[in-house]
């Protein structure tokens, strides 16, 4: 029997901006259907991780592949890789002029040609799914914080990703509203959704982690089940982050 390939596969990655080497050497994988959180300081590389796995960001040096896909600038990788890919930011970035419905059915349909009957019960079943069907004709300035949040995870959705990745998806918002966007993430990773999730939320990663990779200044320090990595943690460093956290 052969053991499956890794869905994502990050080999000897390096990135800096000017002088500051921000990935030195990084190494690692992500398996298919499985939930990792990634922790760490501030400036510690994270976002610019996440953001190399769809080319928000070059890396300057060593391999990623994305489900075979080589990630380049080659036109017909990025396309395929974009496809495959959903992300949810801090900001939510909605389109600030389009309703839920229209934020949720635009790159089905300009990007996949979707039919507009078609690609509208979709994203009402997606925005059922989130809890926002009832606002679908509403714009994103009438919603909360949590609210457009949820429509975002729905916007992602509807293209069909076979992984998401989340930077900071609660940090943004108030307290009040971070377990419902949670909720949301939770339920994805119970449906085998494959999720690479940057949060400070530590209950979560707990609960929801398969995986927690913690990184510092660049480099993968610890990579552990949730378990080890909260319960048994041996790491000083690792120990005071958390204690700051919690
Ligand atoms: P994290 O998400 O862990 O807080 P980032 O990946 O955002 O860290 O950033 C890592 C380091 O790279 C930080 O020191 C940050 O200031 C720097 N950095 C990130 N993006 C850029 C950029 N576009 N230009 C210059 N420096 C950047
Ligand atoms: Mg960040």
């Amino acid at each position: 029997m052969s053991t499956p390939q890794p869905f994502i596969t990050v080999q000897q990655v390096q990135k800096a901006f000017g002088a500051h080497q921000v990935l030195r050497n990084v190494s690692t994988h992500f398996d298919a259907g499985k939930v990792t959180v990634i922790l760490g300081s501030s400036g510690s590389g994270k976002s610019t991780l996440l953001r190399m796995l769809n080319r928000l960001e070059k890396h300057d040096s060593g391999t990623i592949t994305v489900d075979g896909i080589e990630v380049s600038d080659d036109a017909k990788a990025l396309n395929a890789l974009r496809r495959e890919v959903g992300m949810v930011f801090q900001q939510f970035n909605l389109f600030p002029h389009l309703t839920v419905l229209d934020n949720v059915t635009r790159a089905p349909r300009r990007v996949r040609g979707t039919p507009k009957a078609e690609a509208e019960a979709k994203a009402m079943e997606l925005l059922r799914k989130v809890g926002m069907e009832a606002h679908a004709h509403k714009h994103p300035f009438a919603l909360s914080g949590g609210q457009q949040q949820r429509v975002a995870i729905a916007r992602a959705l509807a293209m069909e990703p076979k992984v998401m990745l989340f930077d900071e998806p609660t940090s943004a918002l108030d307290p009040e509203m971070v377990k419902e966007v949670l909720d949301v993430m939770k339920q994805l990773a119970r449906s085998g959704m494959t999720m690479i999730i940057v949060t400070h939320e530590m209950g979560f990663a707990r609960e929801v982690a398969d995986r927690v990779l913690f990184l510092n200044q660049g480099e993968i320090l610890q990579d552990r089940p949730p378990e080890a990595f909260f319960d048994q943690q041996d790491n000083p460093r690792i120990r005071a982050f958390l204690g700051q956290i919690a």
